[in-house]
């Protein structure tokens, strides 16, 4: 009898390895429901691509959709443009006006950061996980802006409070964990959210090697992802859509605009600081103090009346009596913030018809045709093409679906008209 080359000890090992592999390899999904994939890398500057390597996202638009830049609506800030990506409204529209925000109504002020941002007042429009819900679709978000919140009442079935600290890695195991839930539970739409990438960018400016690693650590996390549905044998059924929610653009401590050099803040309440800063004088006041901002060199100051239209930026009780909105490359702060905020050398903010402002749309699965572009479009209008994918009947909405028509496969494109 031939004797085992291996000695028992190593043979068990080898066995309980190969046992323990056979537990953790994920089952094939062969029951899936239409699925959309939404991600969003925050800051992702629509230039990136080109100036840094993320091979995963390229082969991603290779072989499936990628436009010229997506256009942020205004202000170029994280939450008014995450919610009109999820709603098909501009900002004016769904409400979320800016990351911070007061609101004469409920004489209440709205802070991105702070738990009272999670209530449901503060949420207008419909974003695409209630409407799936309404439709009877199960749905995910891990961290996308209002999935804290209860809007209409309703959470997606899935979500989790933001974790800053949780890594790209981490987040794209619970999305592949949602997935692999039985199909009573699965949802149809998943959001997922990276800020890696535009932390770097205001910490180090959008040409540093530390944007450059965080994309390659969200691009190598996308990779995970993707490695996930091919494990499970549903690679090209899902369709996935990578967006950002503005570029970002260089900025230098020497360009800075002190606003008490100008106007006496204590005649004015702050609300918004940025690039995109804004005030709220008492109302007999608003005059005066909108005469003495026109003094400022490198910023423009607006009444909310005067905005110019392509903003879509009016109408709402929540958007400040006057505006401040700096030169690209500048910022504004007062000499008390400045002592403890310094300006950081990337952000955004600015105009948001400038380049550096423009942000990513990549789109890939069985519903797009591989290796097509298209040109530049808004934000507003992803709403209404998710609705499309998971054959939802979309809310009431600013955005159209029209653009997409070009790059959808034939059978899709039937729908189109509707
Ligand atoms: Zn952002």
């Amino acid at each position: 009898m031939r004797r085992c080359a291996w000695p028992r000890p190593v043979l068990l090992t080898l066995l309980l390895v190969a046992l323990g592999a056979a537990a953790q390899a994920p089952r094939p999904i062969t029951d899936l429901r239409p699925t959309v994939i939404l991600i969003s890398i925050d800051g992702f500057g629509h230039d990136y691509l080109e100036k840094y390597s993320a091979p995963n996202l390229h082969r991603l638009a290779a072989s499936g959709v990628r436009a010229e830049a997506l256009l942020p609506c205004f202000p170029t800030y994280t939450f008014p443009n995450h919610y009109t990506i999820v709603t098909g409204l501009y900002p004016a529209h769904h409400g979320i006006v800016s990351n911070e925000m007061y609101d004469p109504g409920f004489d209440a002020t709205f802070i991105y950061k702070e738990p009272a941002a999670q209530e449901g007042r503060w949420w207008g429009g419909e974003p695409i996980w209630v409407t799936a819900e309404k439709q009877g679709q199960k749905t995910a978000s891990l961290f996308w802006p209002g999935s804290a919140a209860p809007i209409e009442g309703m959470w997606p079935d899935h979500w989790e409070p933001f974790d800053a600290k949780m890594s790209p890695e981490e987040r794209v195991h619970k999305i592949l964990g949602w997935l692999d839930l039985p199909a009573p539970q699965r949802p149809t739409f998943l959001a997922l959210y990276f800020d890696q990438v535009d932390h770097a960018g205001h910490d180090h400016g959008p040409d540093s090697p530390q944007v450059r690693d965080a994309v390659a650590a969200v691009d190598a996390a996308i990779g995970r992802l993707l490695g996930g549905l091919r494990q499970r044998g549903i690679e090209d059924r899902v369709n996935l859509i990578v967006v950002s929610d503005h570029g970002m653009a260089a900025t230098s401590p020497k360009q800075v605009i002190f606003i008490d050099d100008y106007i006496d803040l204590r005649r004015v309440r702050v609300v918004t600081r940025g690039q995109f800063f804004t005030l709220w004088p008492a109302k007999s006041e608003t005059d005066a103090v909108f005469a003495q901002l026109q003094k400022i060199p490198h910023v423009r100051a607006y009444r909310r009346e005067k905005v110019p239209a392509r903003w879509h930026y009016s109408g709402n009780a929540r958007i400040a009596p006057i505006i401040l909105l700096a030169e690209e490359g500048w910022g504004i702060t007062d000499h008390e913030y400045a002592k403890s905020h310094e300006l950081q050398p990337g952000g955004h903010g600015y105009d948001n018809s400038l380049p550096s402002m423009q942000a990513i749309f990549i789109a890939h699965g069985p519903a797009f045709k591989a290796g097509t572009k298209l040109p530049a479009f808004p934000n507003v209008d992803v709403y209404d093409l998710m609705a499309y994918l998971l054959h939802l009947k979309p809310a009431h909405n600013d955005g159209a679906l029209e653009v997409f028509r070009p790059v959808l496969v034939r059978e899709q494109t039937k729908r189109v008209g509707r």
